[in-house]
């Protein structure tokens, strides 16, 4: 019950594009073989949790089963089962959304639907006319999660679910309600799928918008890694700030293994660089940094 578990974001924390970042592997072994408590945090609505271990096994890493896997279309499907059980469903959305709404036993509905469900995907401009159509007529919008892009490659991106939320907001005046990470009820259902083994529970991810704000409006440690969408000279550009942070996985690995527990900005990745300081362009004008290449991943 002492052991601490662990939240994992996948994409720039375990692989990058379709190849396993360096010490992923090893954790992920190391966390079965100890029976470490552990679940992926994905805000990817596409994949059912089946398609993740699938797509995990291709990658290397074997021994996962569904149970490790908690998605945004999972989050979306427990919070309309548990404010609105007898609601329907008008959705926009791939395989893993439609698996998640009928496992909440939320039927989809093409004629008077309480809910137009936003995930991510590409629907056809006649569906998205007709998501407006109900909208107008008072059904409720709800999306898997407040992204605006997703990355495919290091330099591609694809259109993300907020961003076709964003869209149905300007069309029909009526705002959204995001769910997925950061949104505190991802990590409030992802932590009591860990709670029976354990209390203790540290977020790993990439993304400061995401990973590192909803474990913090929550109240987790918030690691954050370097090796996907967060260079170490943006953090200071946040009012909240990850409790540790590390060059990659590898070294929490090496942290895991017995190196004593990094509690605060202790880690050797952060020795040189002084978080403190405010370091953004909005609170530095003498040296201003490089313009982000691409916007903030959420509002
Ligand atoms: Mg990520």
């Amino acid at each position: 019950m002492n052991q601490r578990g662990y939240l994992l974001d996948m994409d720039g924390v375990i692989y990058r594009e379709n190849h396993l970042l360096p010490g992923a592997g090893e954790l992920i072994a190391h966390l079965l073989e100890s029976a470490t408590p552990f679940l992926f945090l994905t805000n990817n609505s596409v994949p059912t949790p089946d398609d993740l271990v699938v797509k995990l096994e291709r990658l290397g890493i074997g021994g996962l089963n569904a149970r490790h896997f908690y998605t945004s279309a999972m989050n979306t499907a427990d919070f309309l089962a548990e404010m609105h059980p007898k609601c329907t469903a008008f959705v926009l959305g791939e395989a893993g959304l439609n698996a998640a709404l009928q496992a909440a036993r939320i039927p989809n509905d093409s004629m008077a639907p309480s809910y137009v469900i936003v995930g991510e995907g590409t629907p056809t401009t006649e569906k998205i006319g007709k998501a407006h159509e109900f909208i107008e007529k008072g059904a409720r919008l709800i999306a898997t999660n407040p992204d605006y892009w997703c990355p495919v490659k290091s330099d591609v991106s694809r259109p993300g679910a907020g961003a076709l939320a964003a869209y149905l907001e300007a069309s029909t005046g009526r705002r959204a309600y995001y769910l997925g990470k950061p949104n505190p009820y991802m990590f409030f259902r992802a932590r009591r799928l860990l709670h029976r083994q354990t209390h203790e529970v540290m977020m790993v991810g990439d993304t400061m918008e995401t990973d590192i704000r909803g474990a913090i409006e929550i109240g987790i440690q918030a690691c954050l890694v370097l090796t996907g969408s967060t260079g170490i000279e943006d953090i200071g550009d946040y009012v909240y700030q990850p409790t540790c942070v590390m060059s990659g996985v590898d070294e929490l690995l090496e942290e895991i293994k017995g190196k004593g527990r990094t509690d605060r900005l202790s880690s050797p990745t952060l020795s040189s660089f002084n978080l403190r300081k405010p370091q953004g362009t909005k609170h530095h004008s003498e040296s201003p940094l490089p313009r982000r290449q691409r916007p903030a991943m959420t509002r």
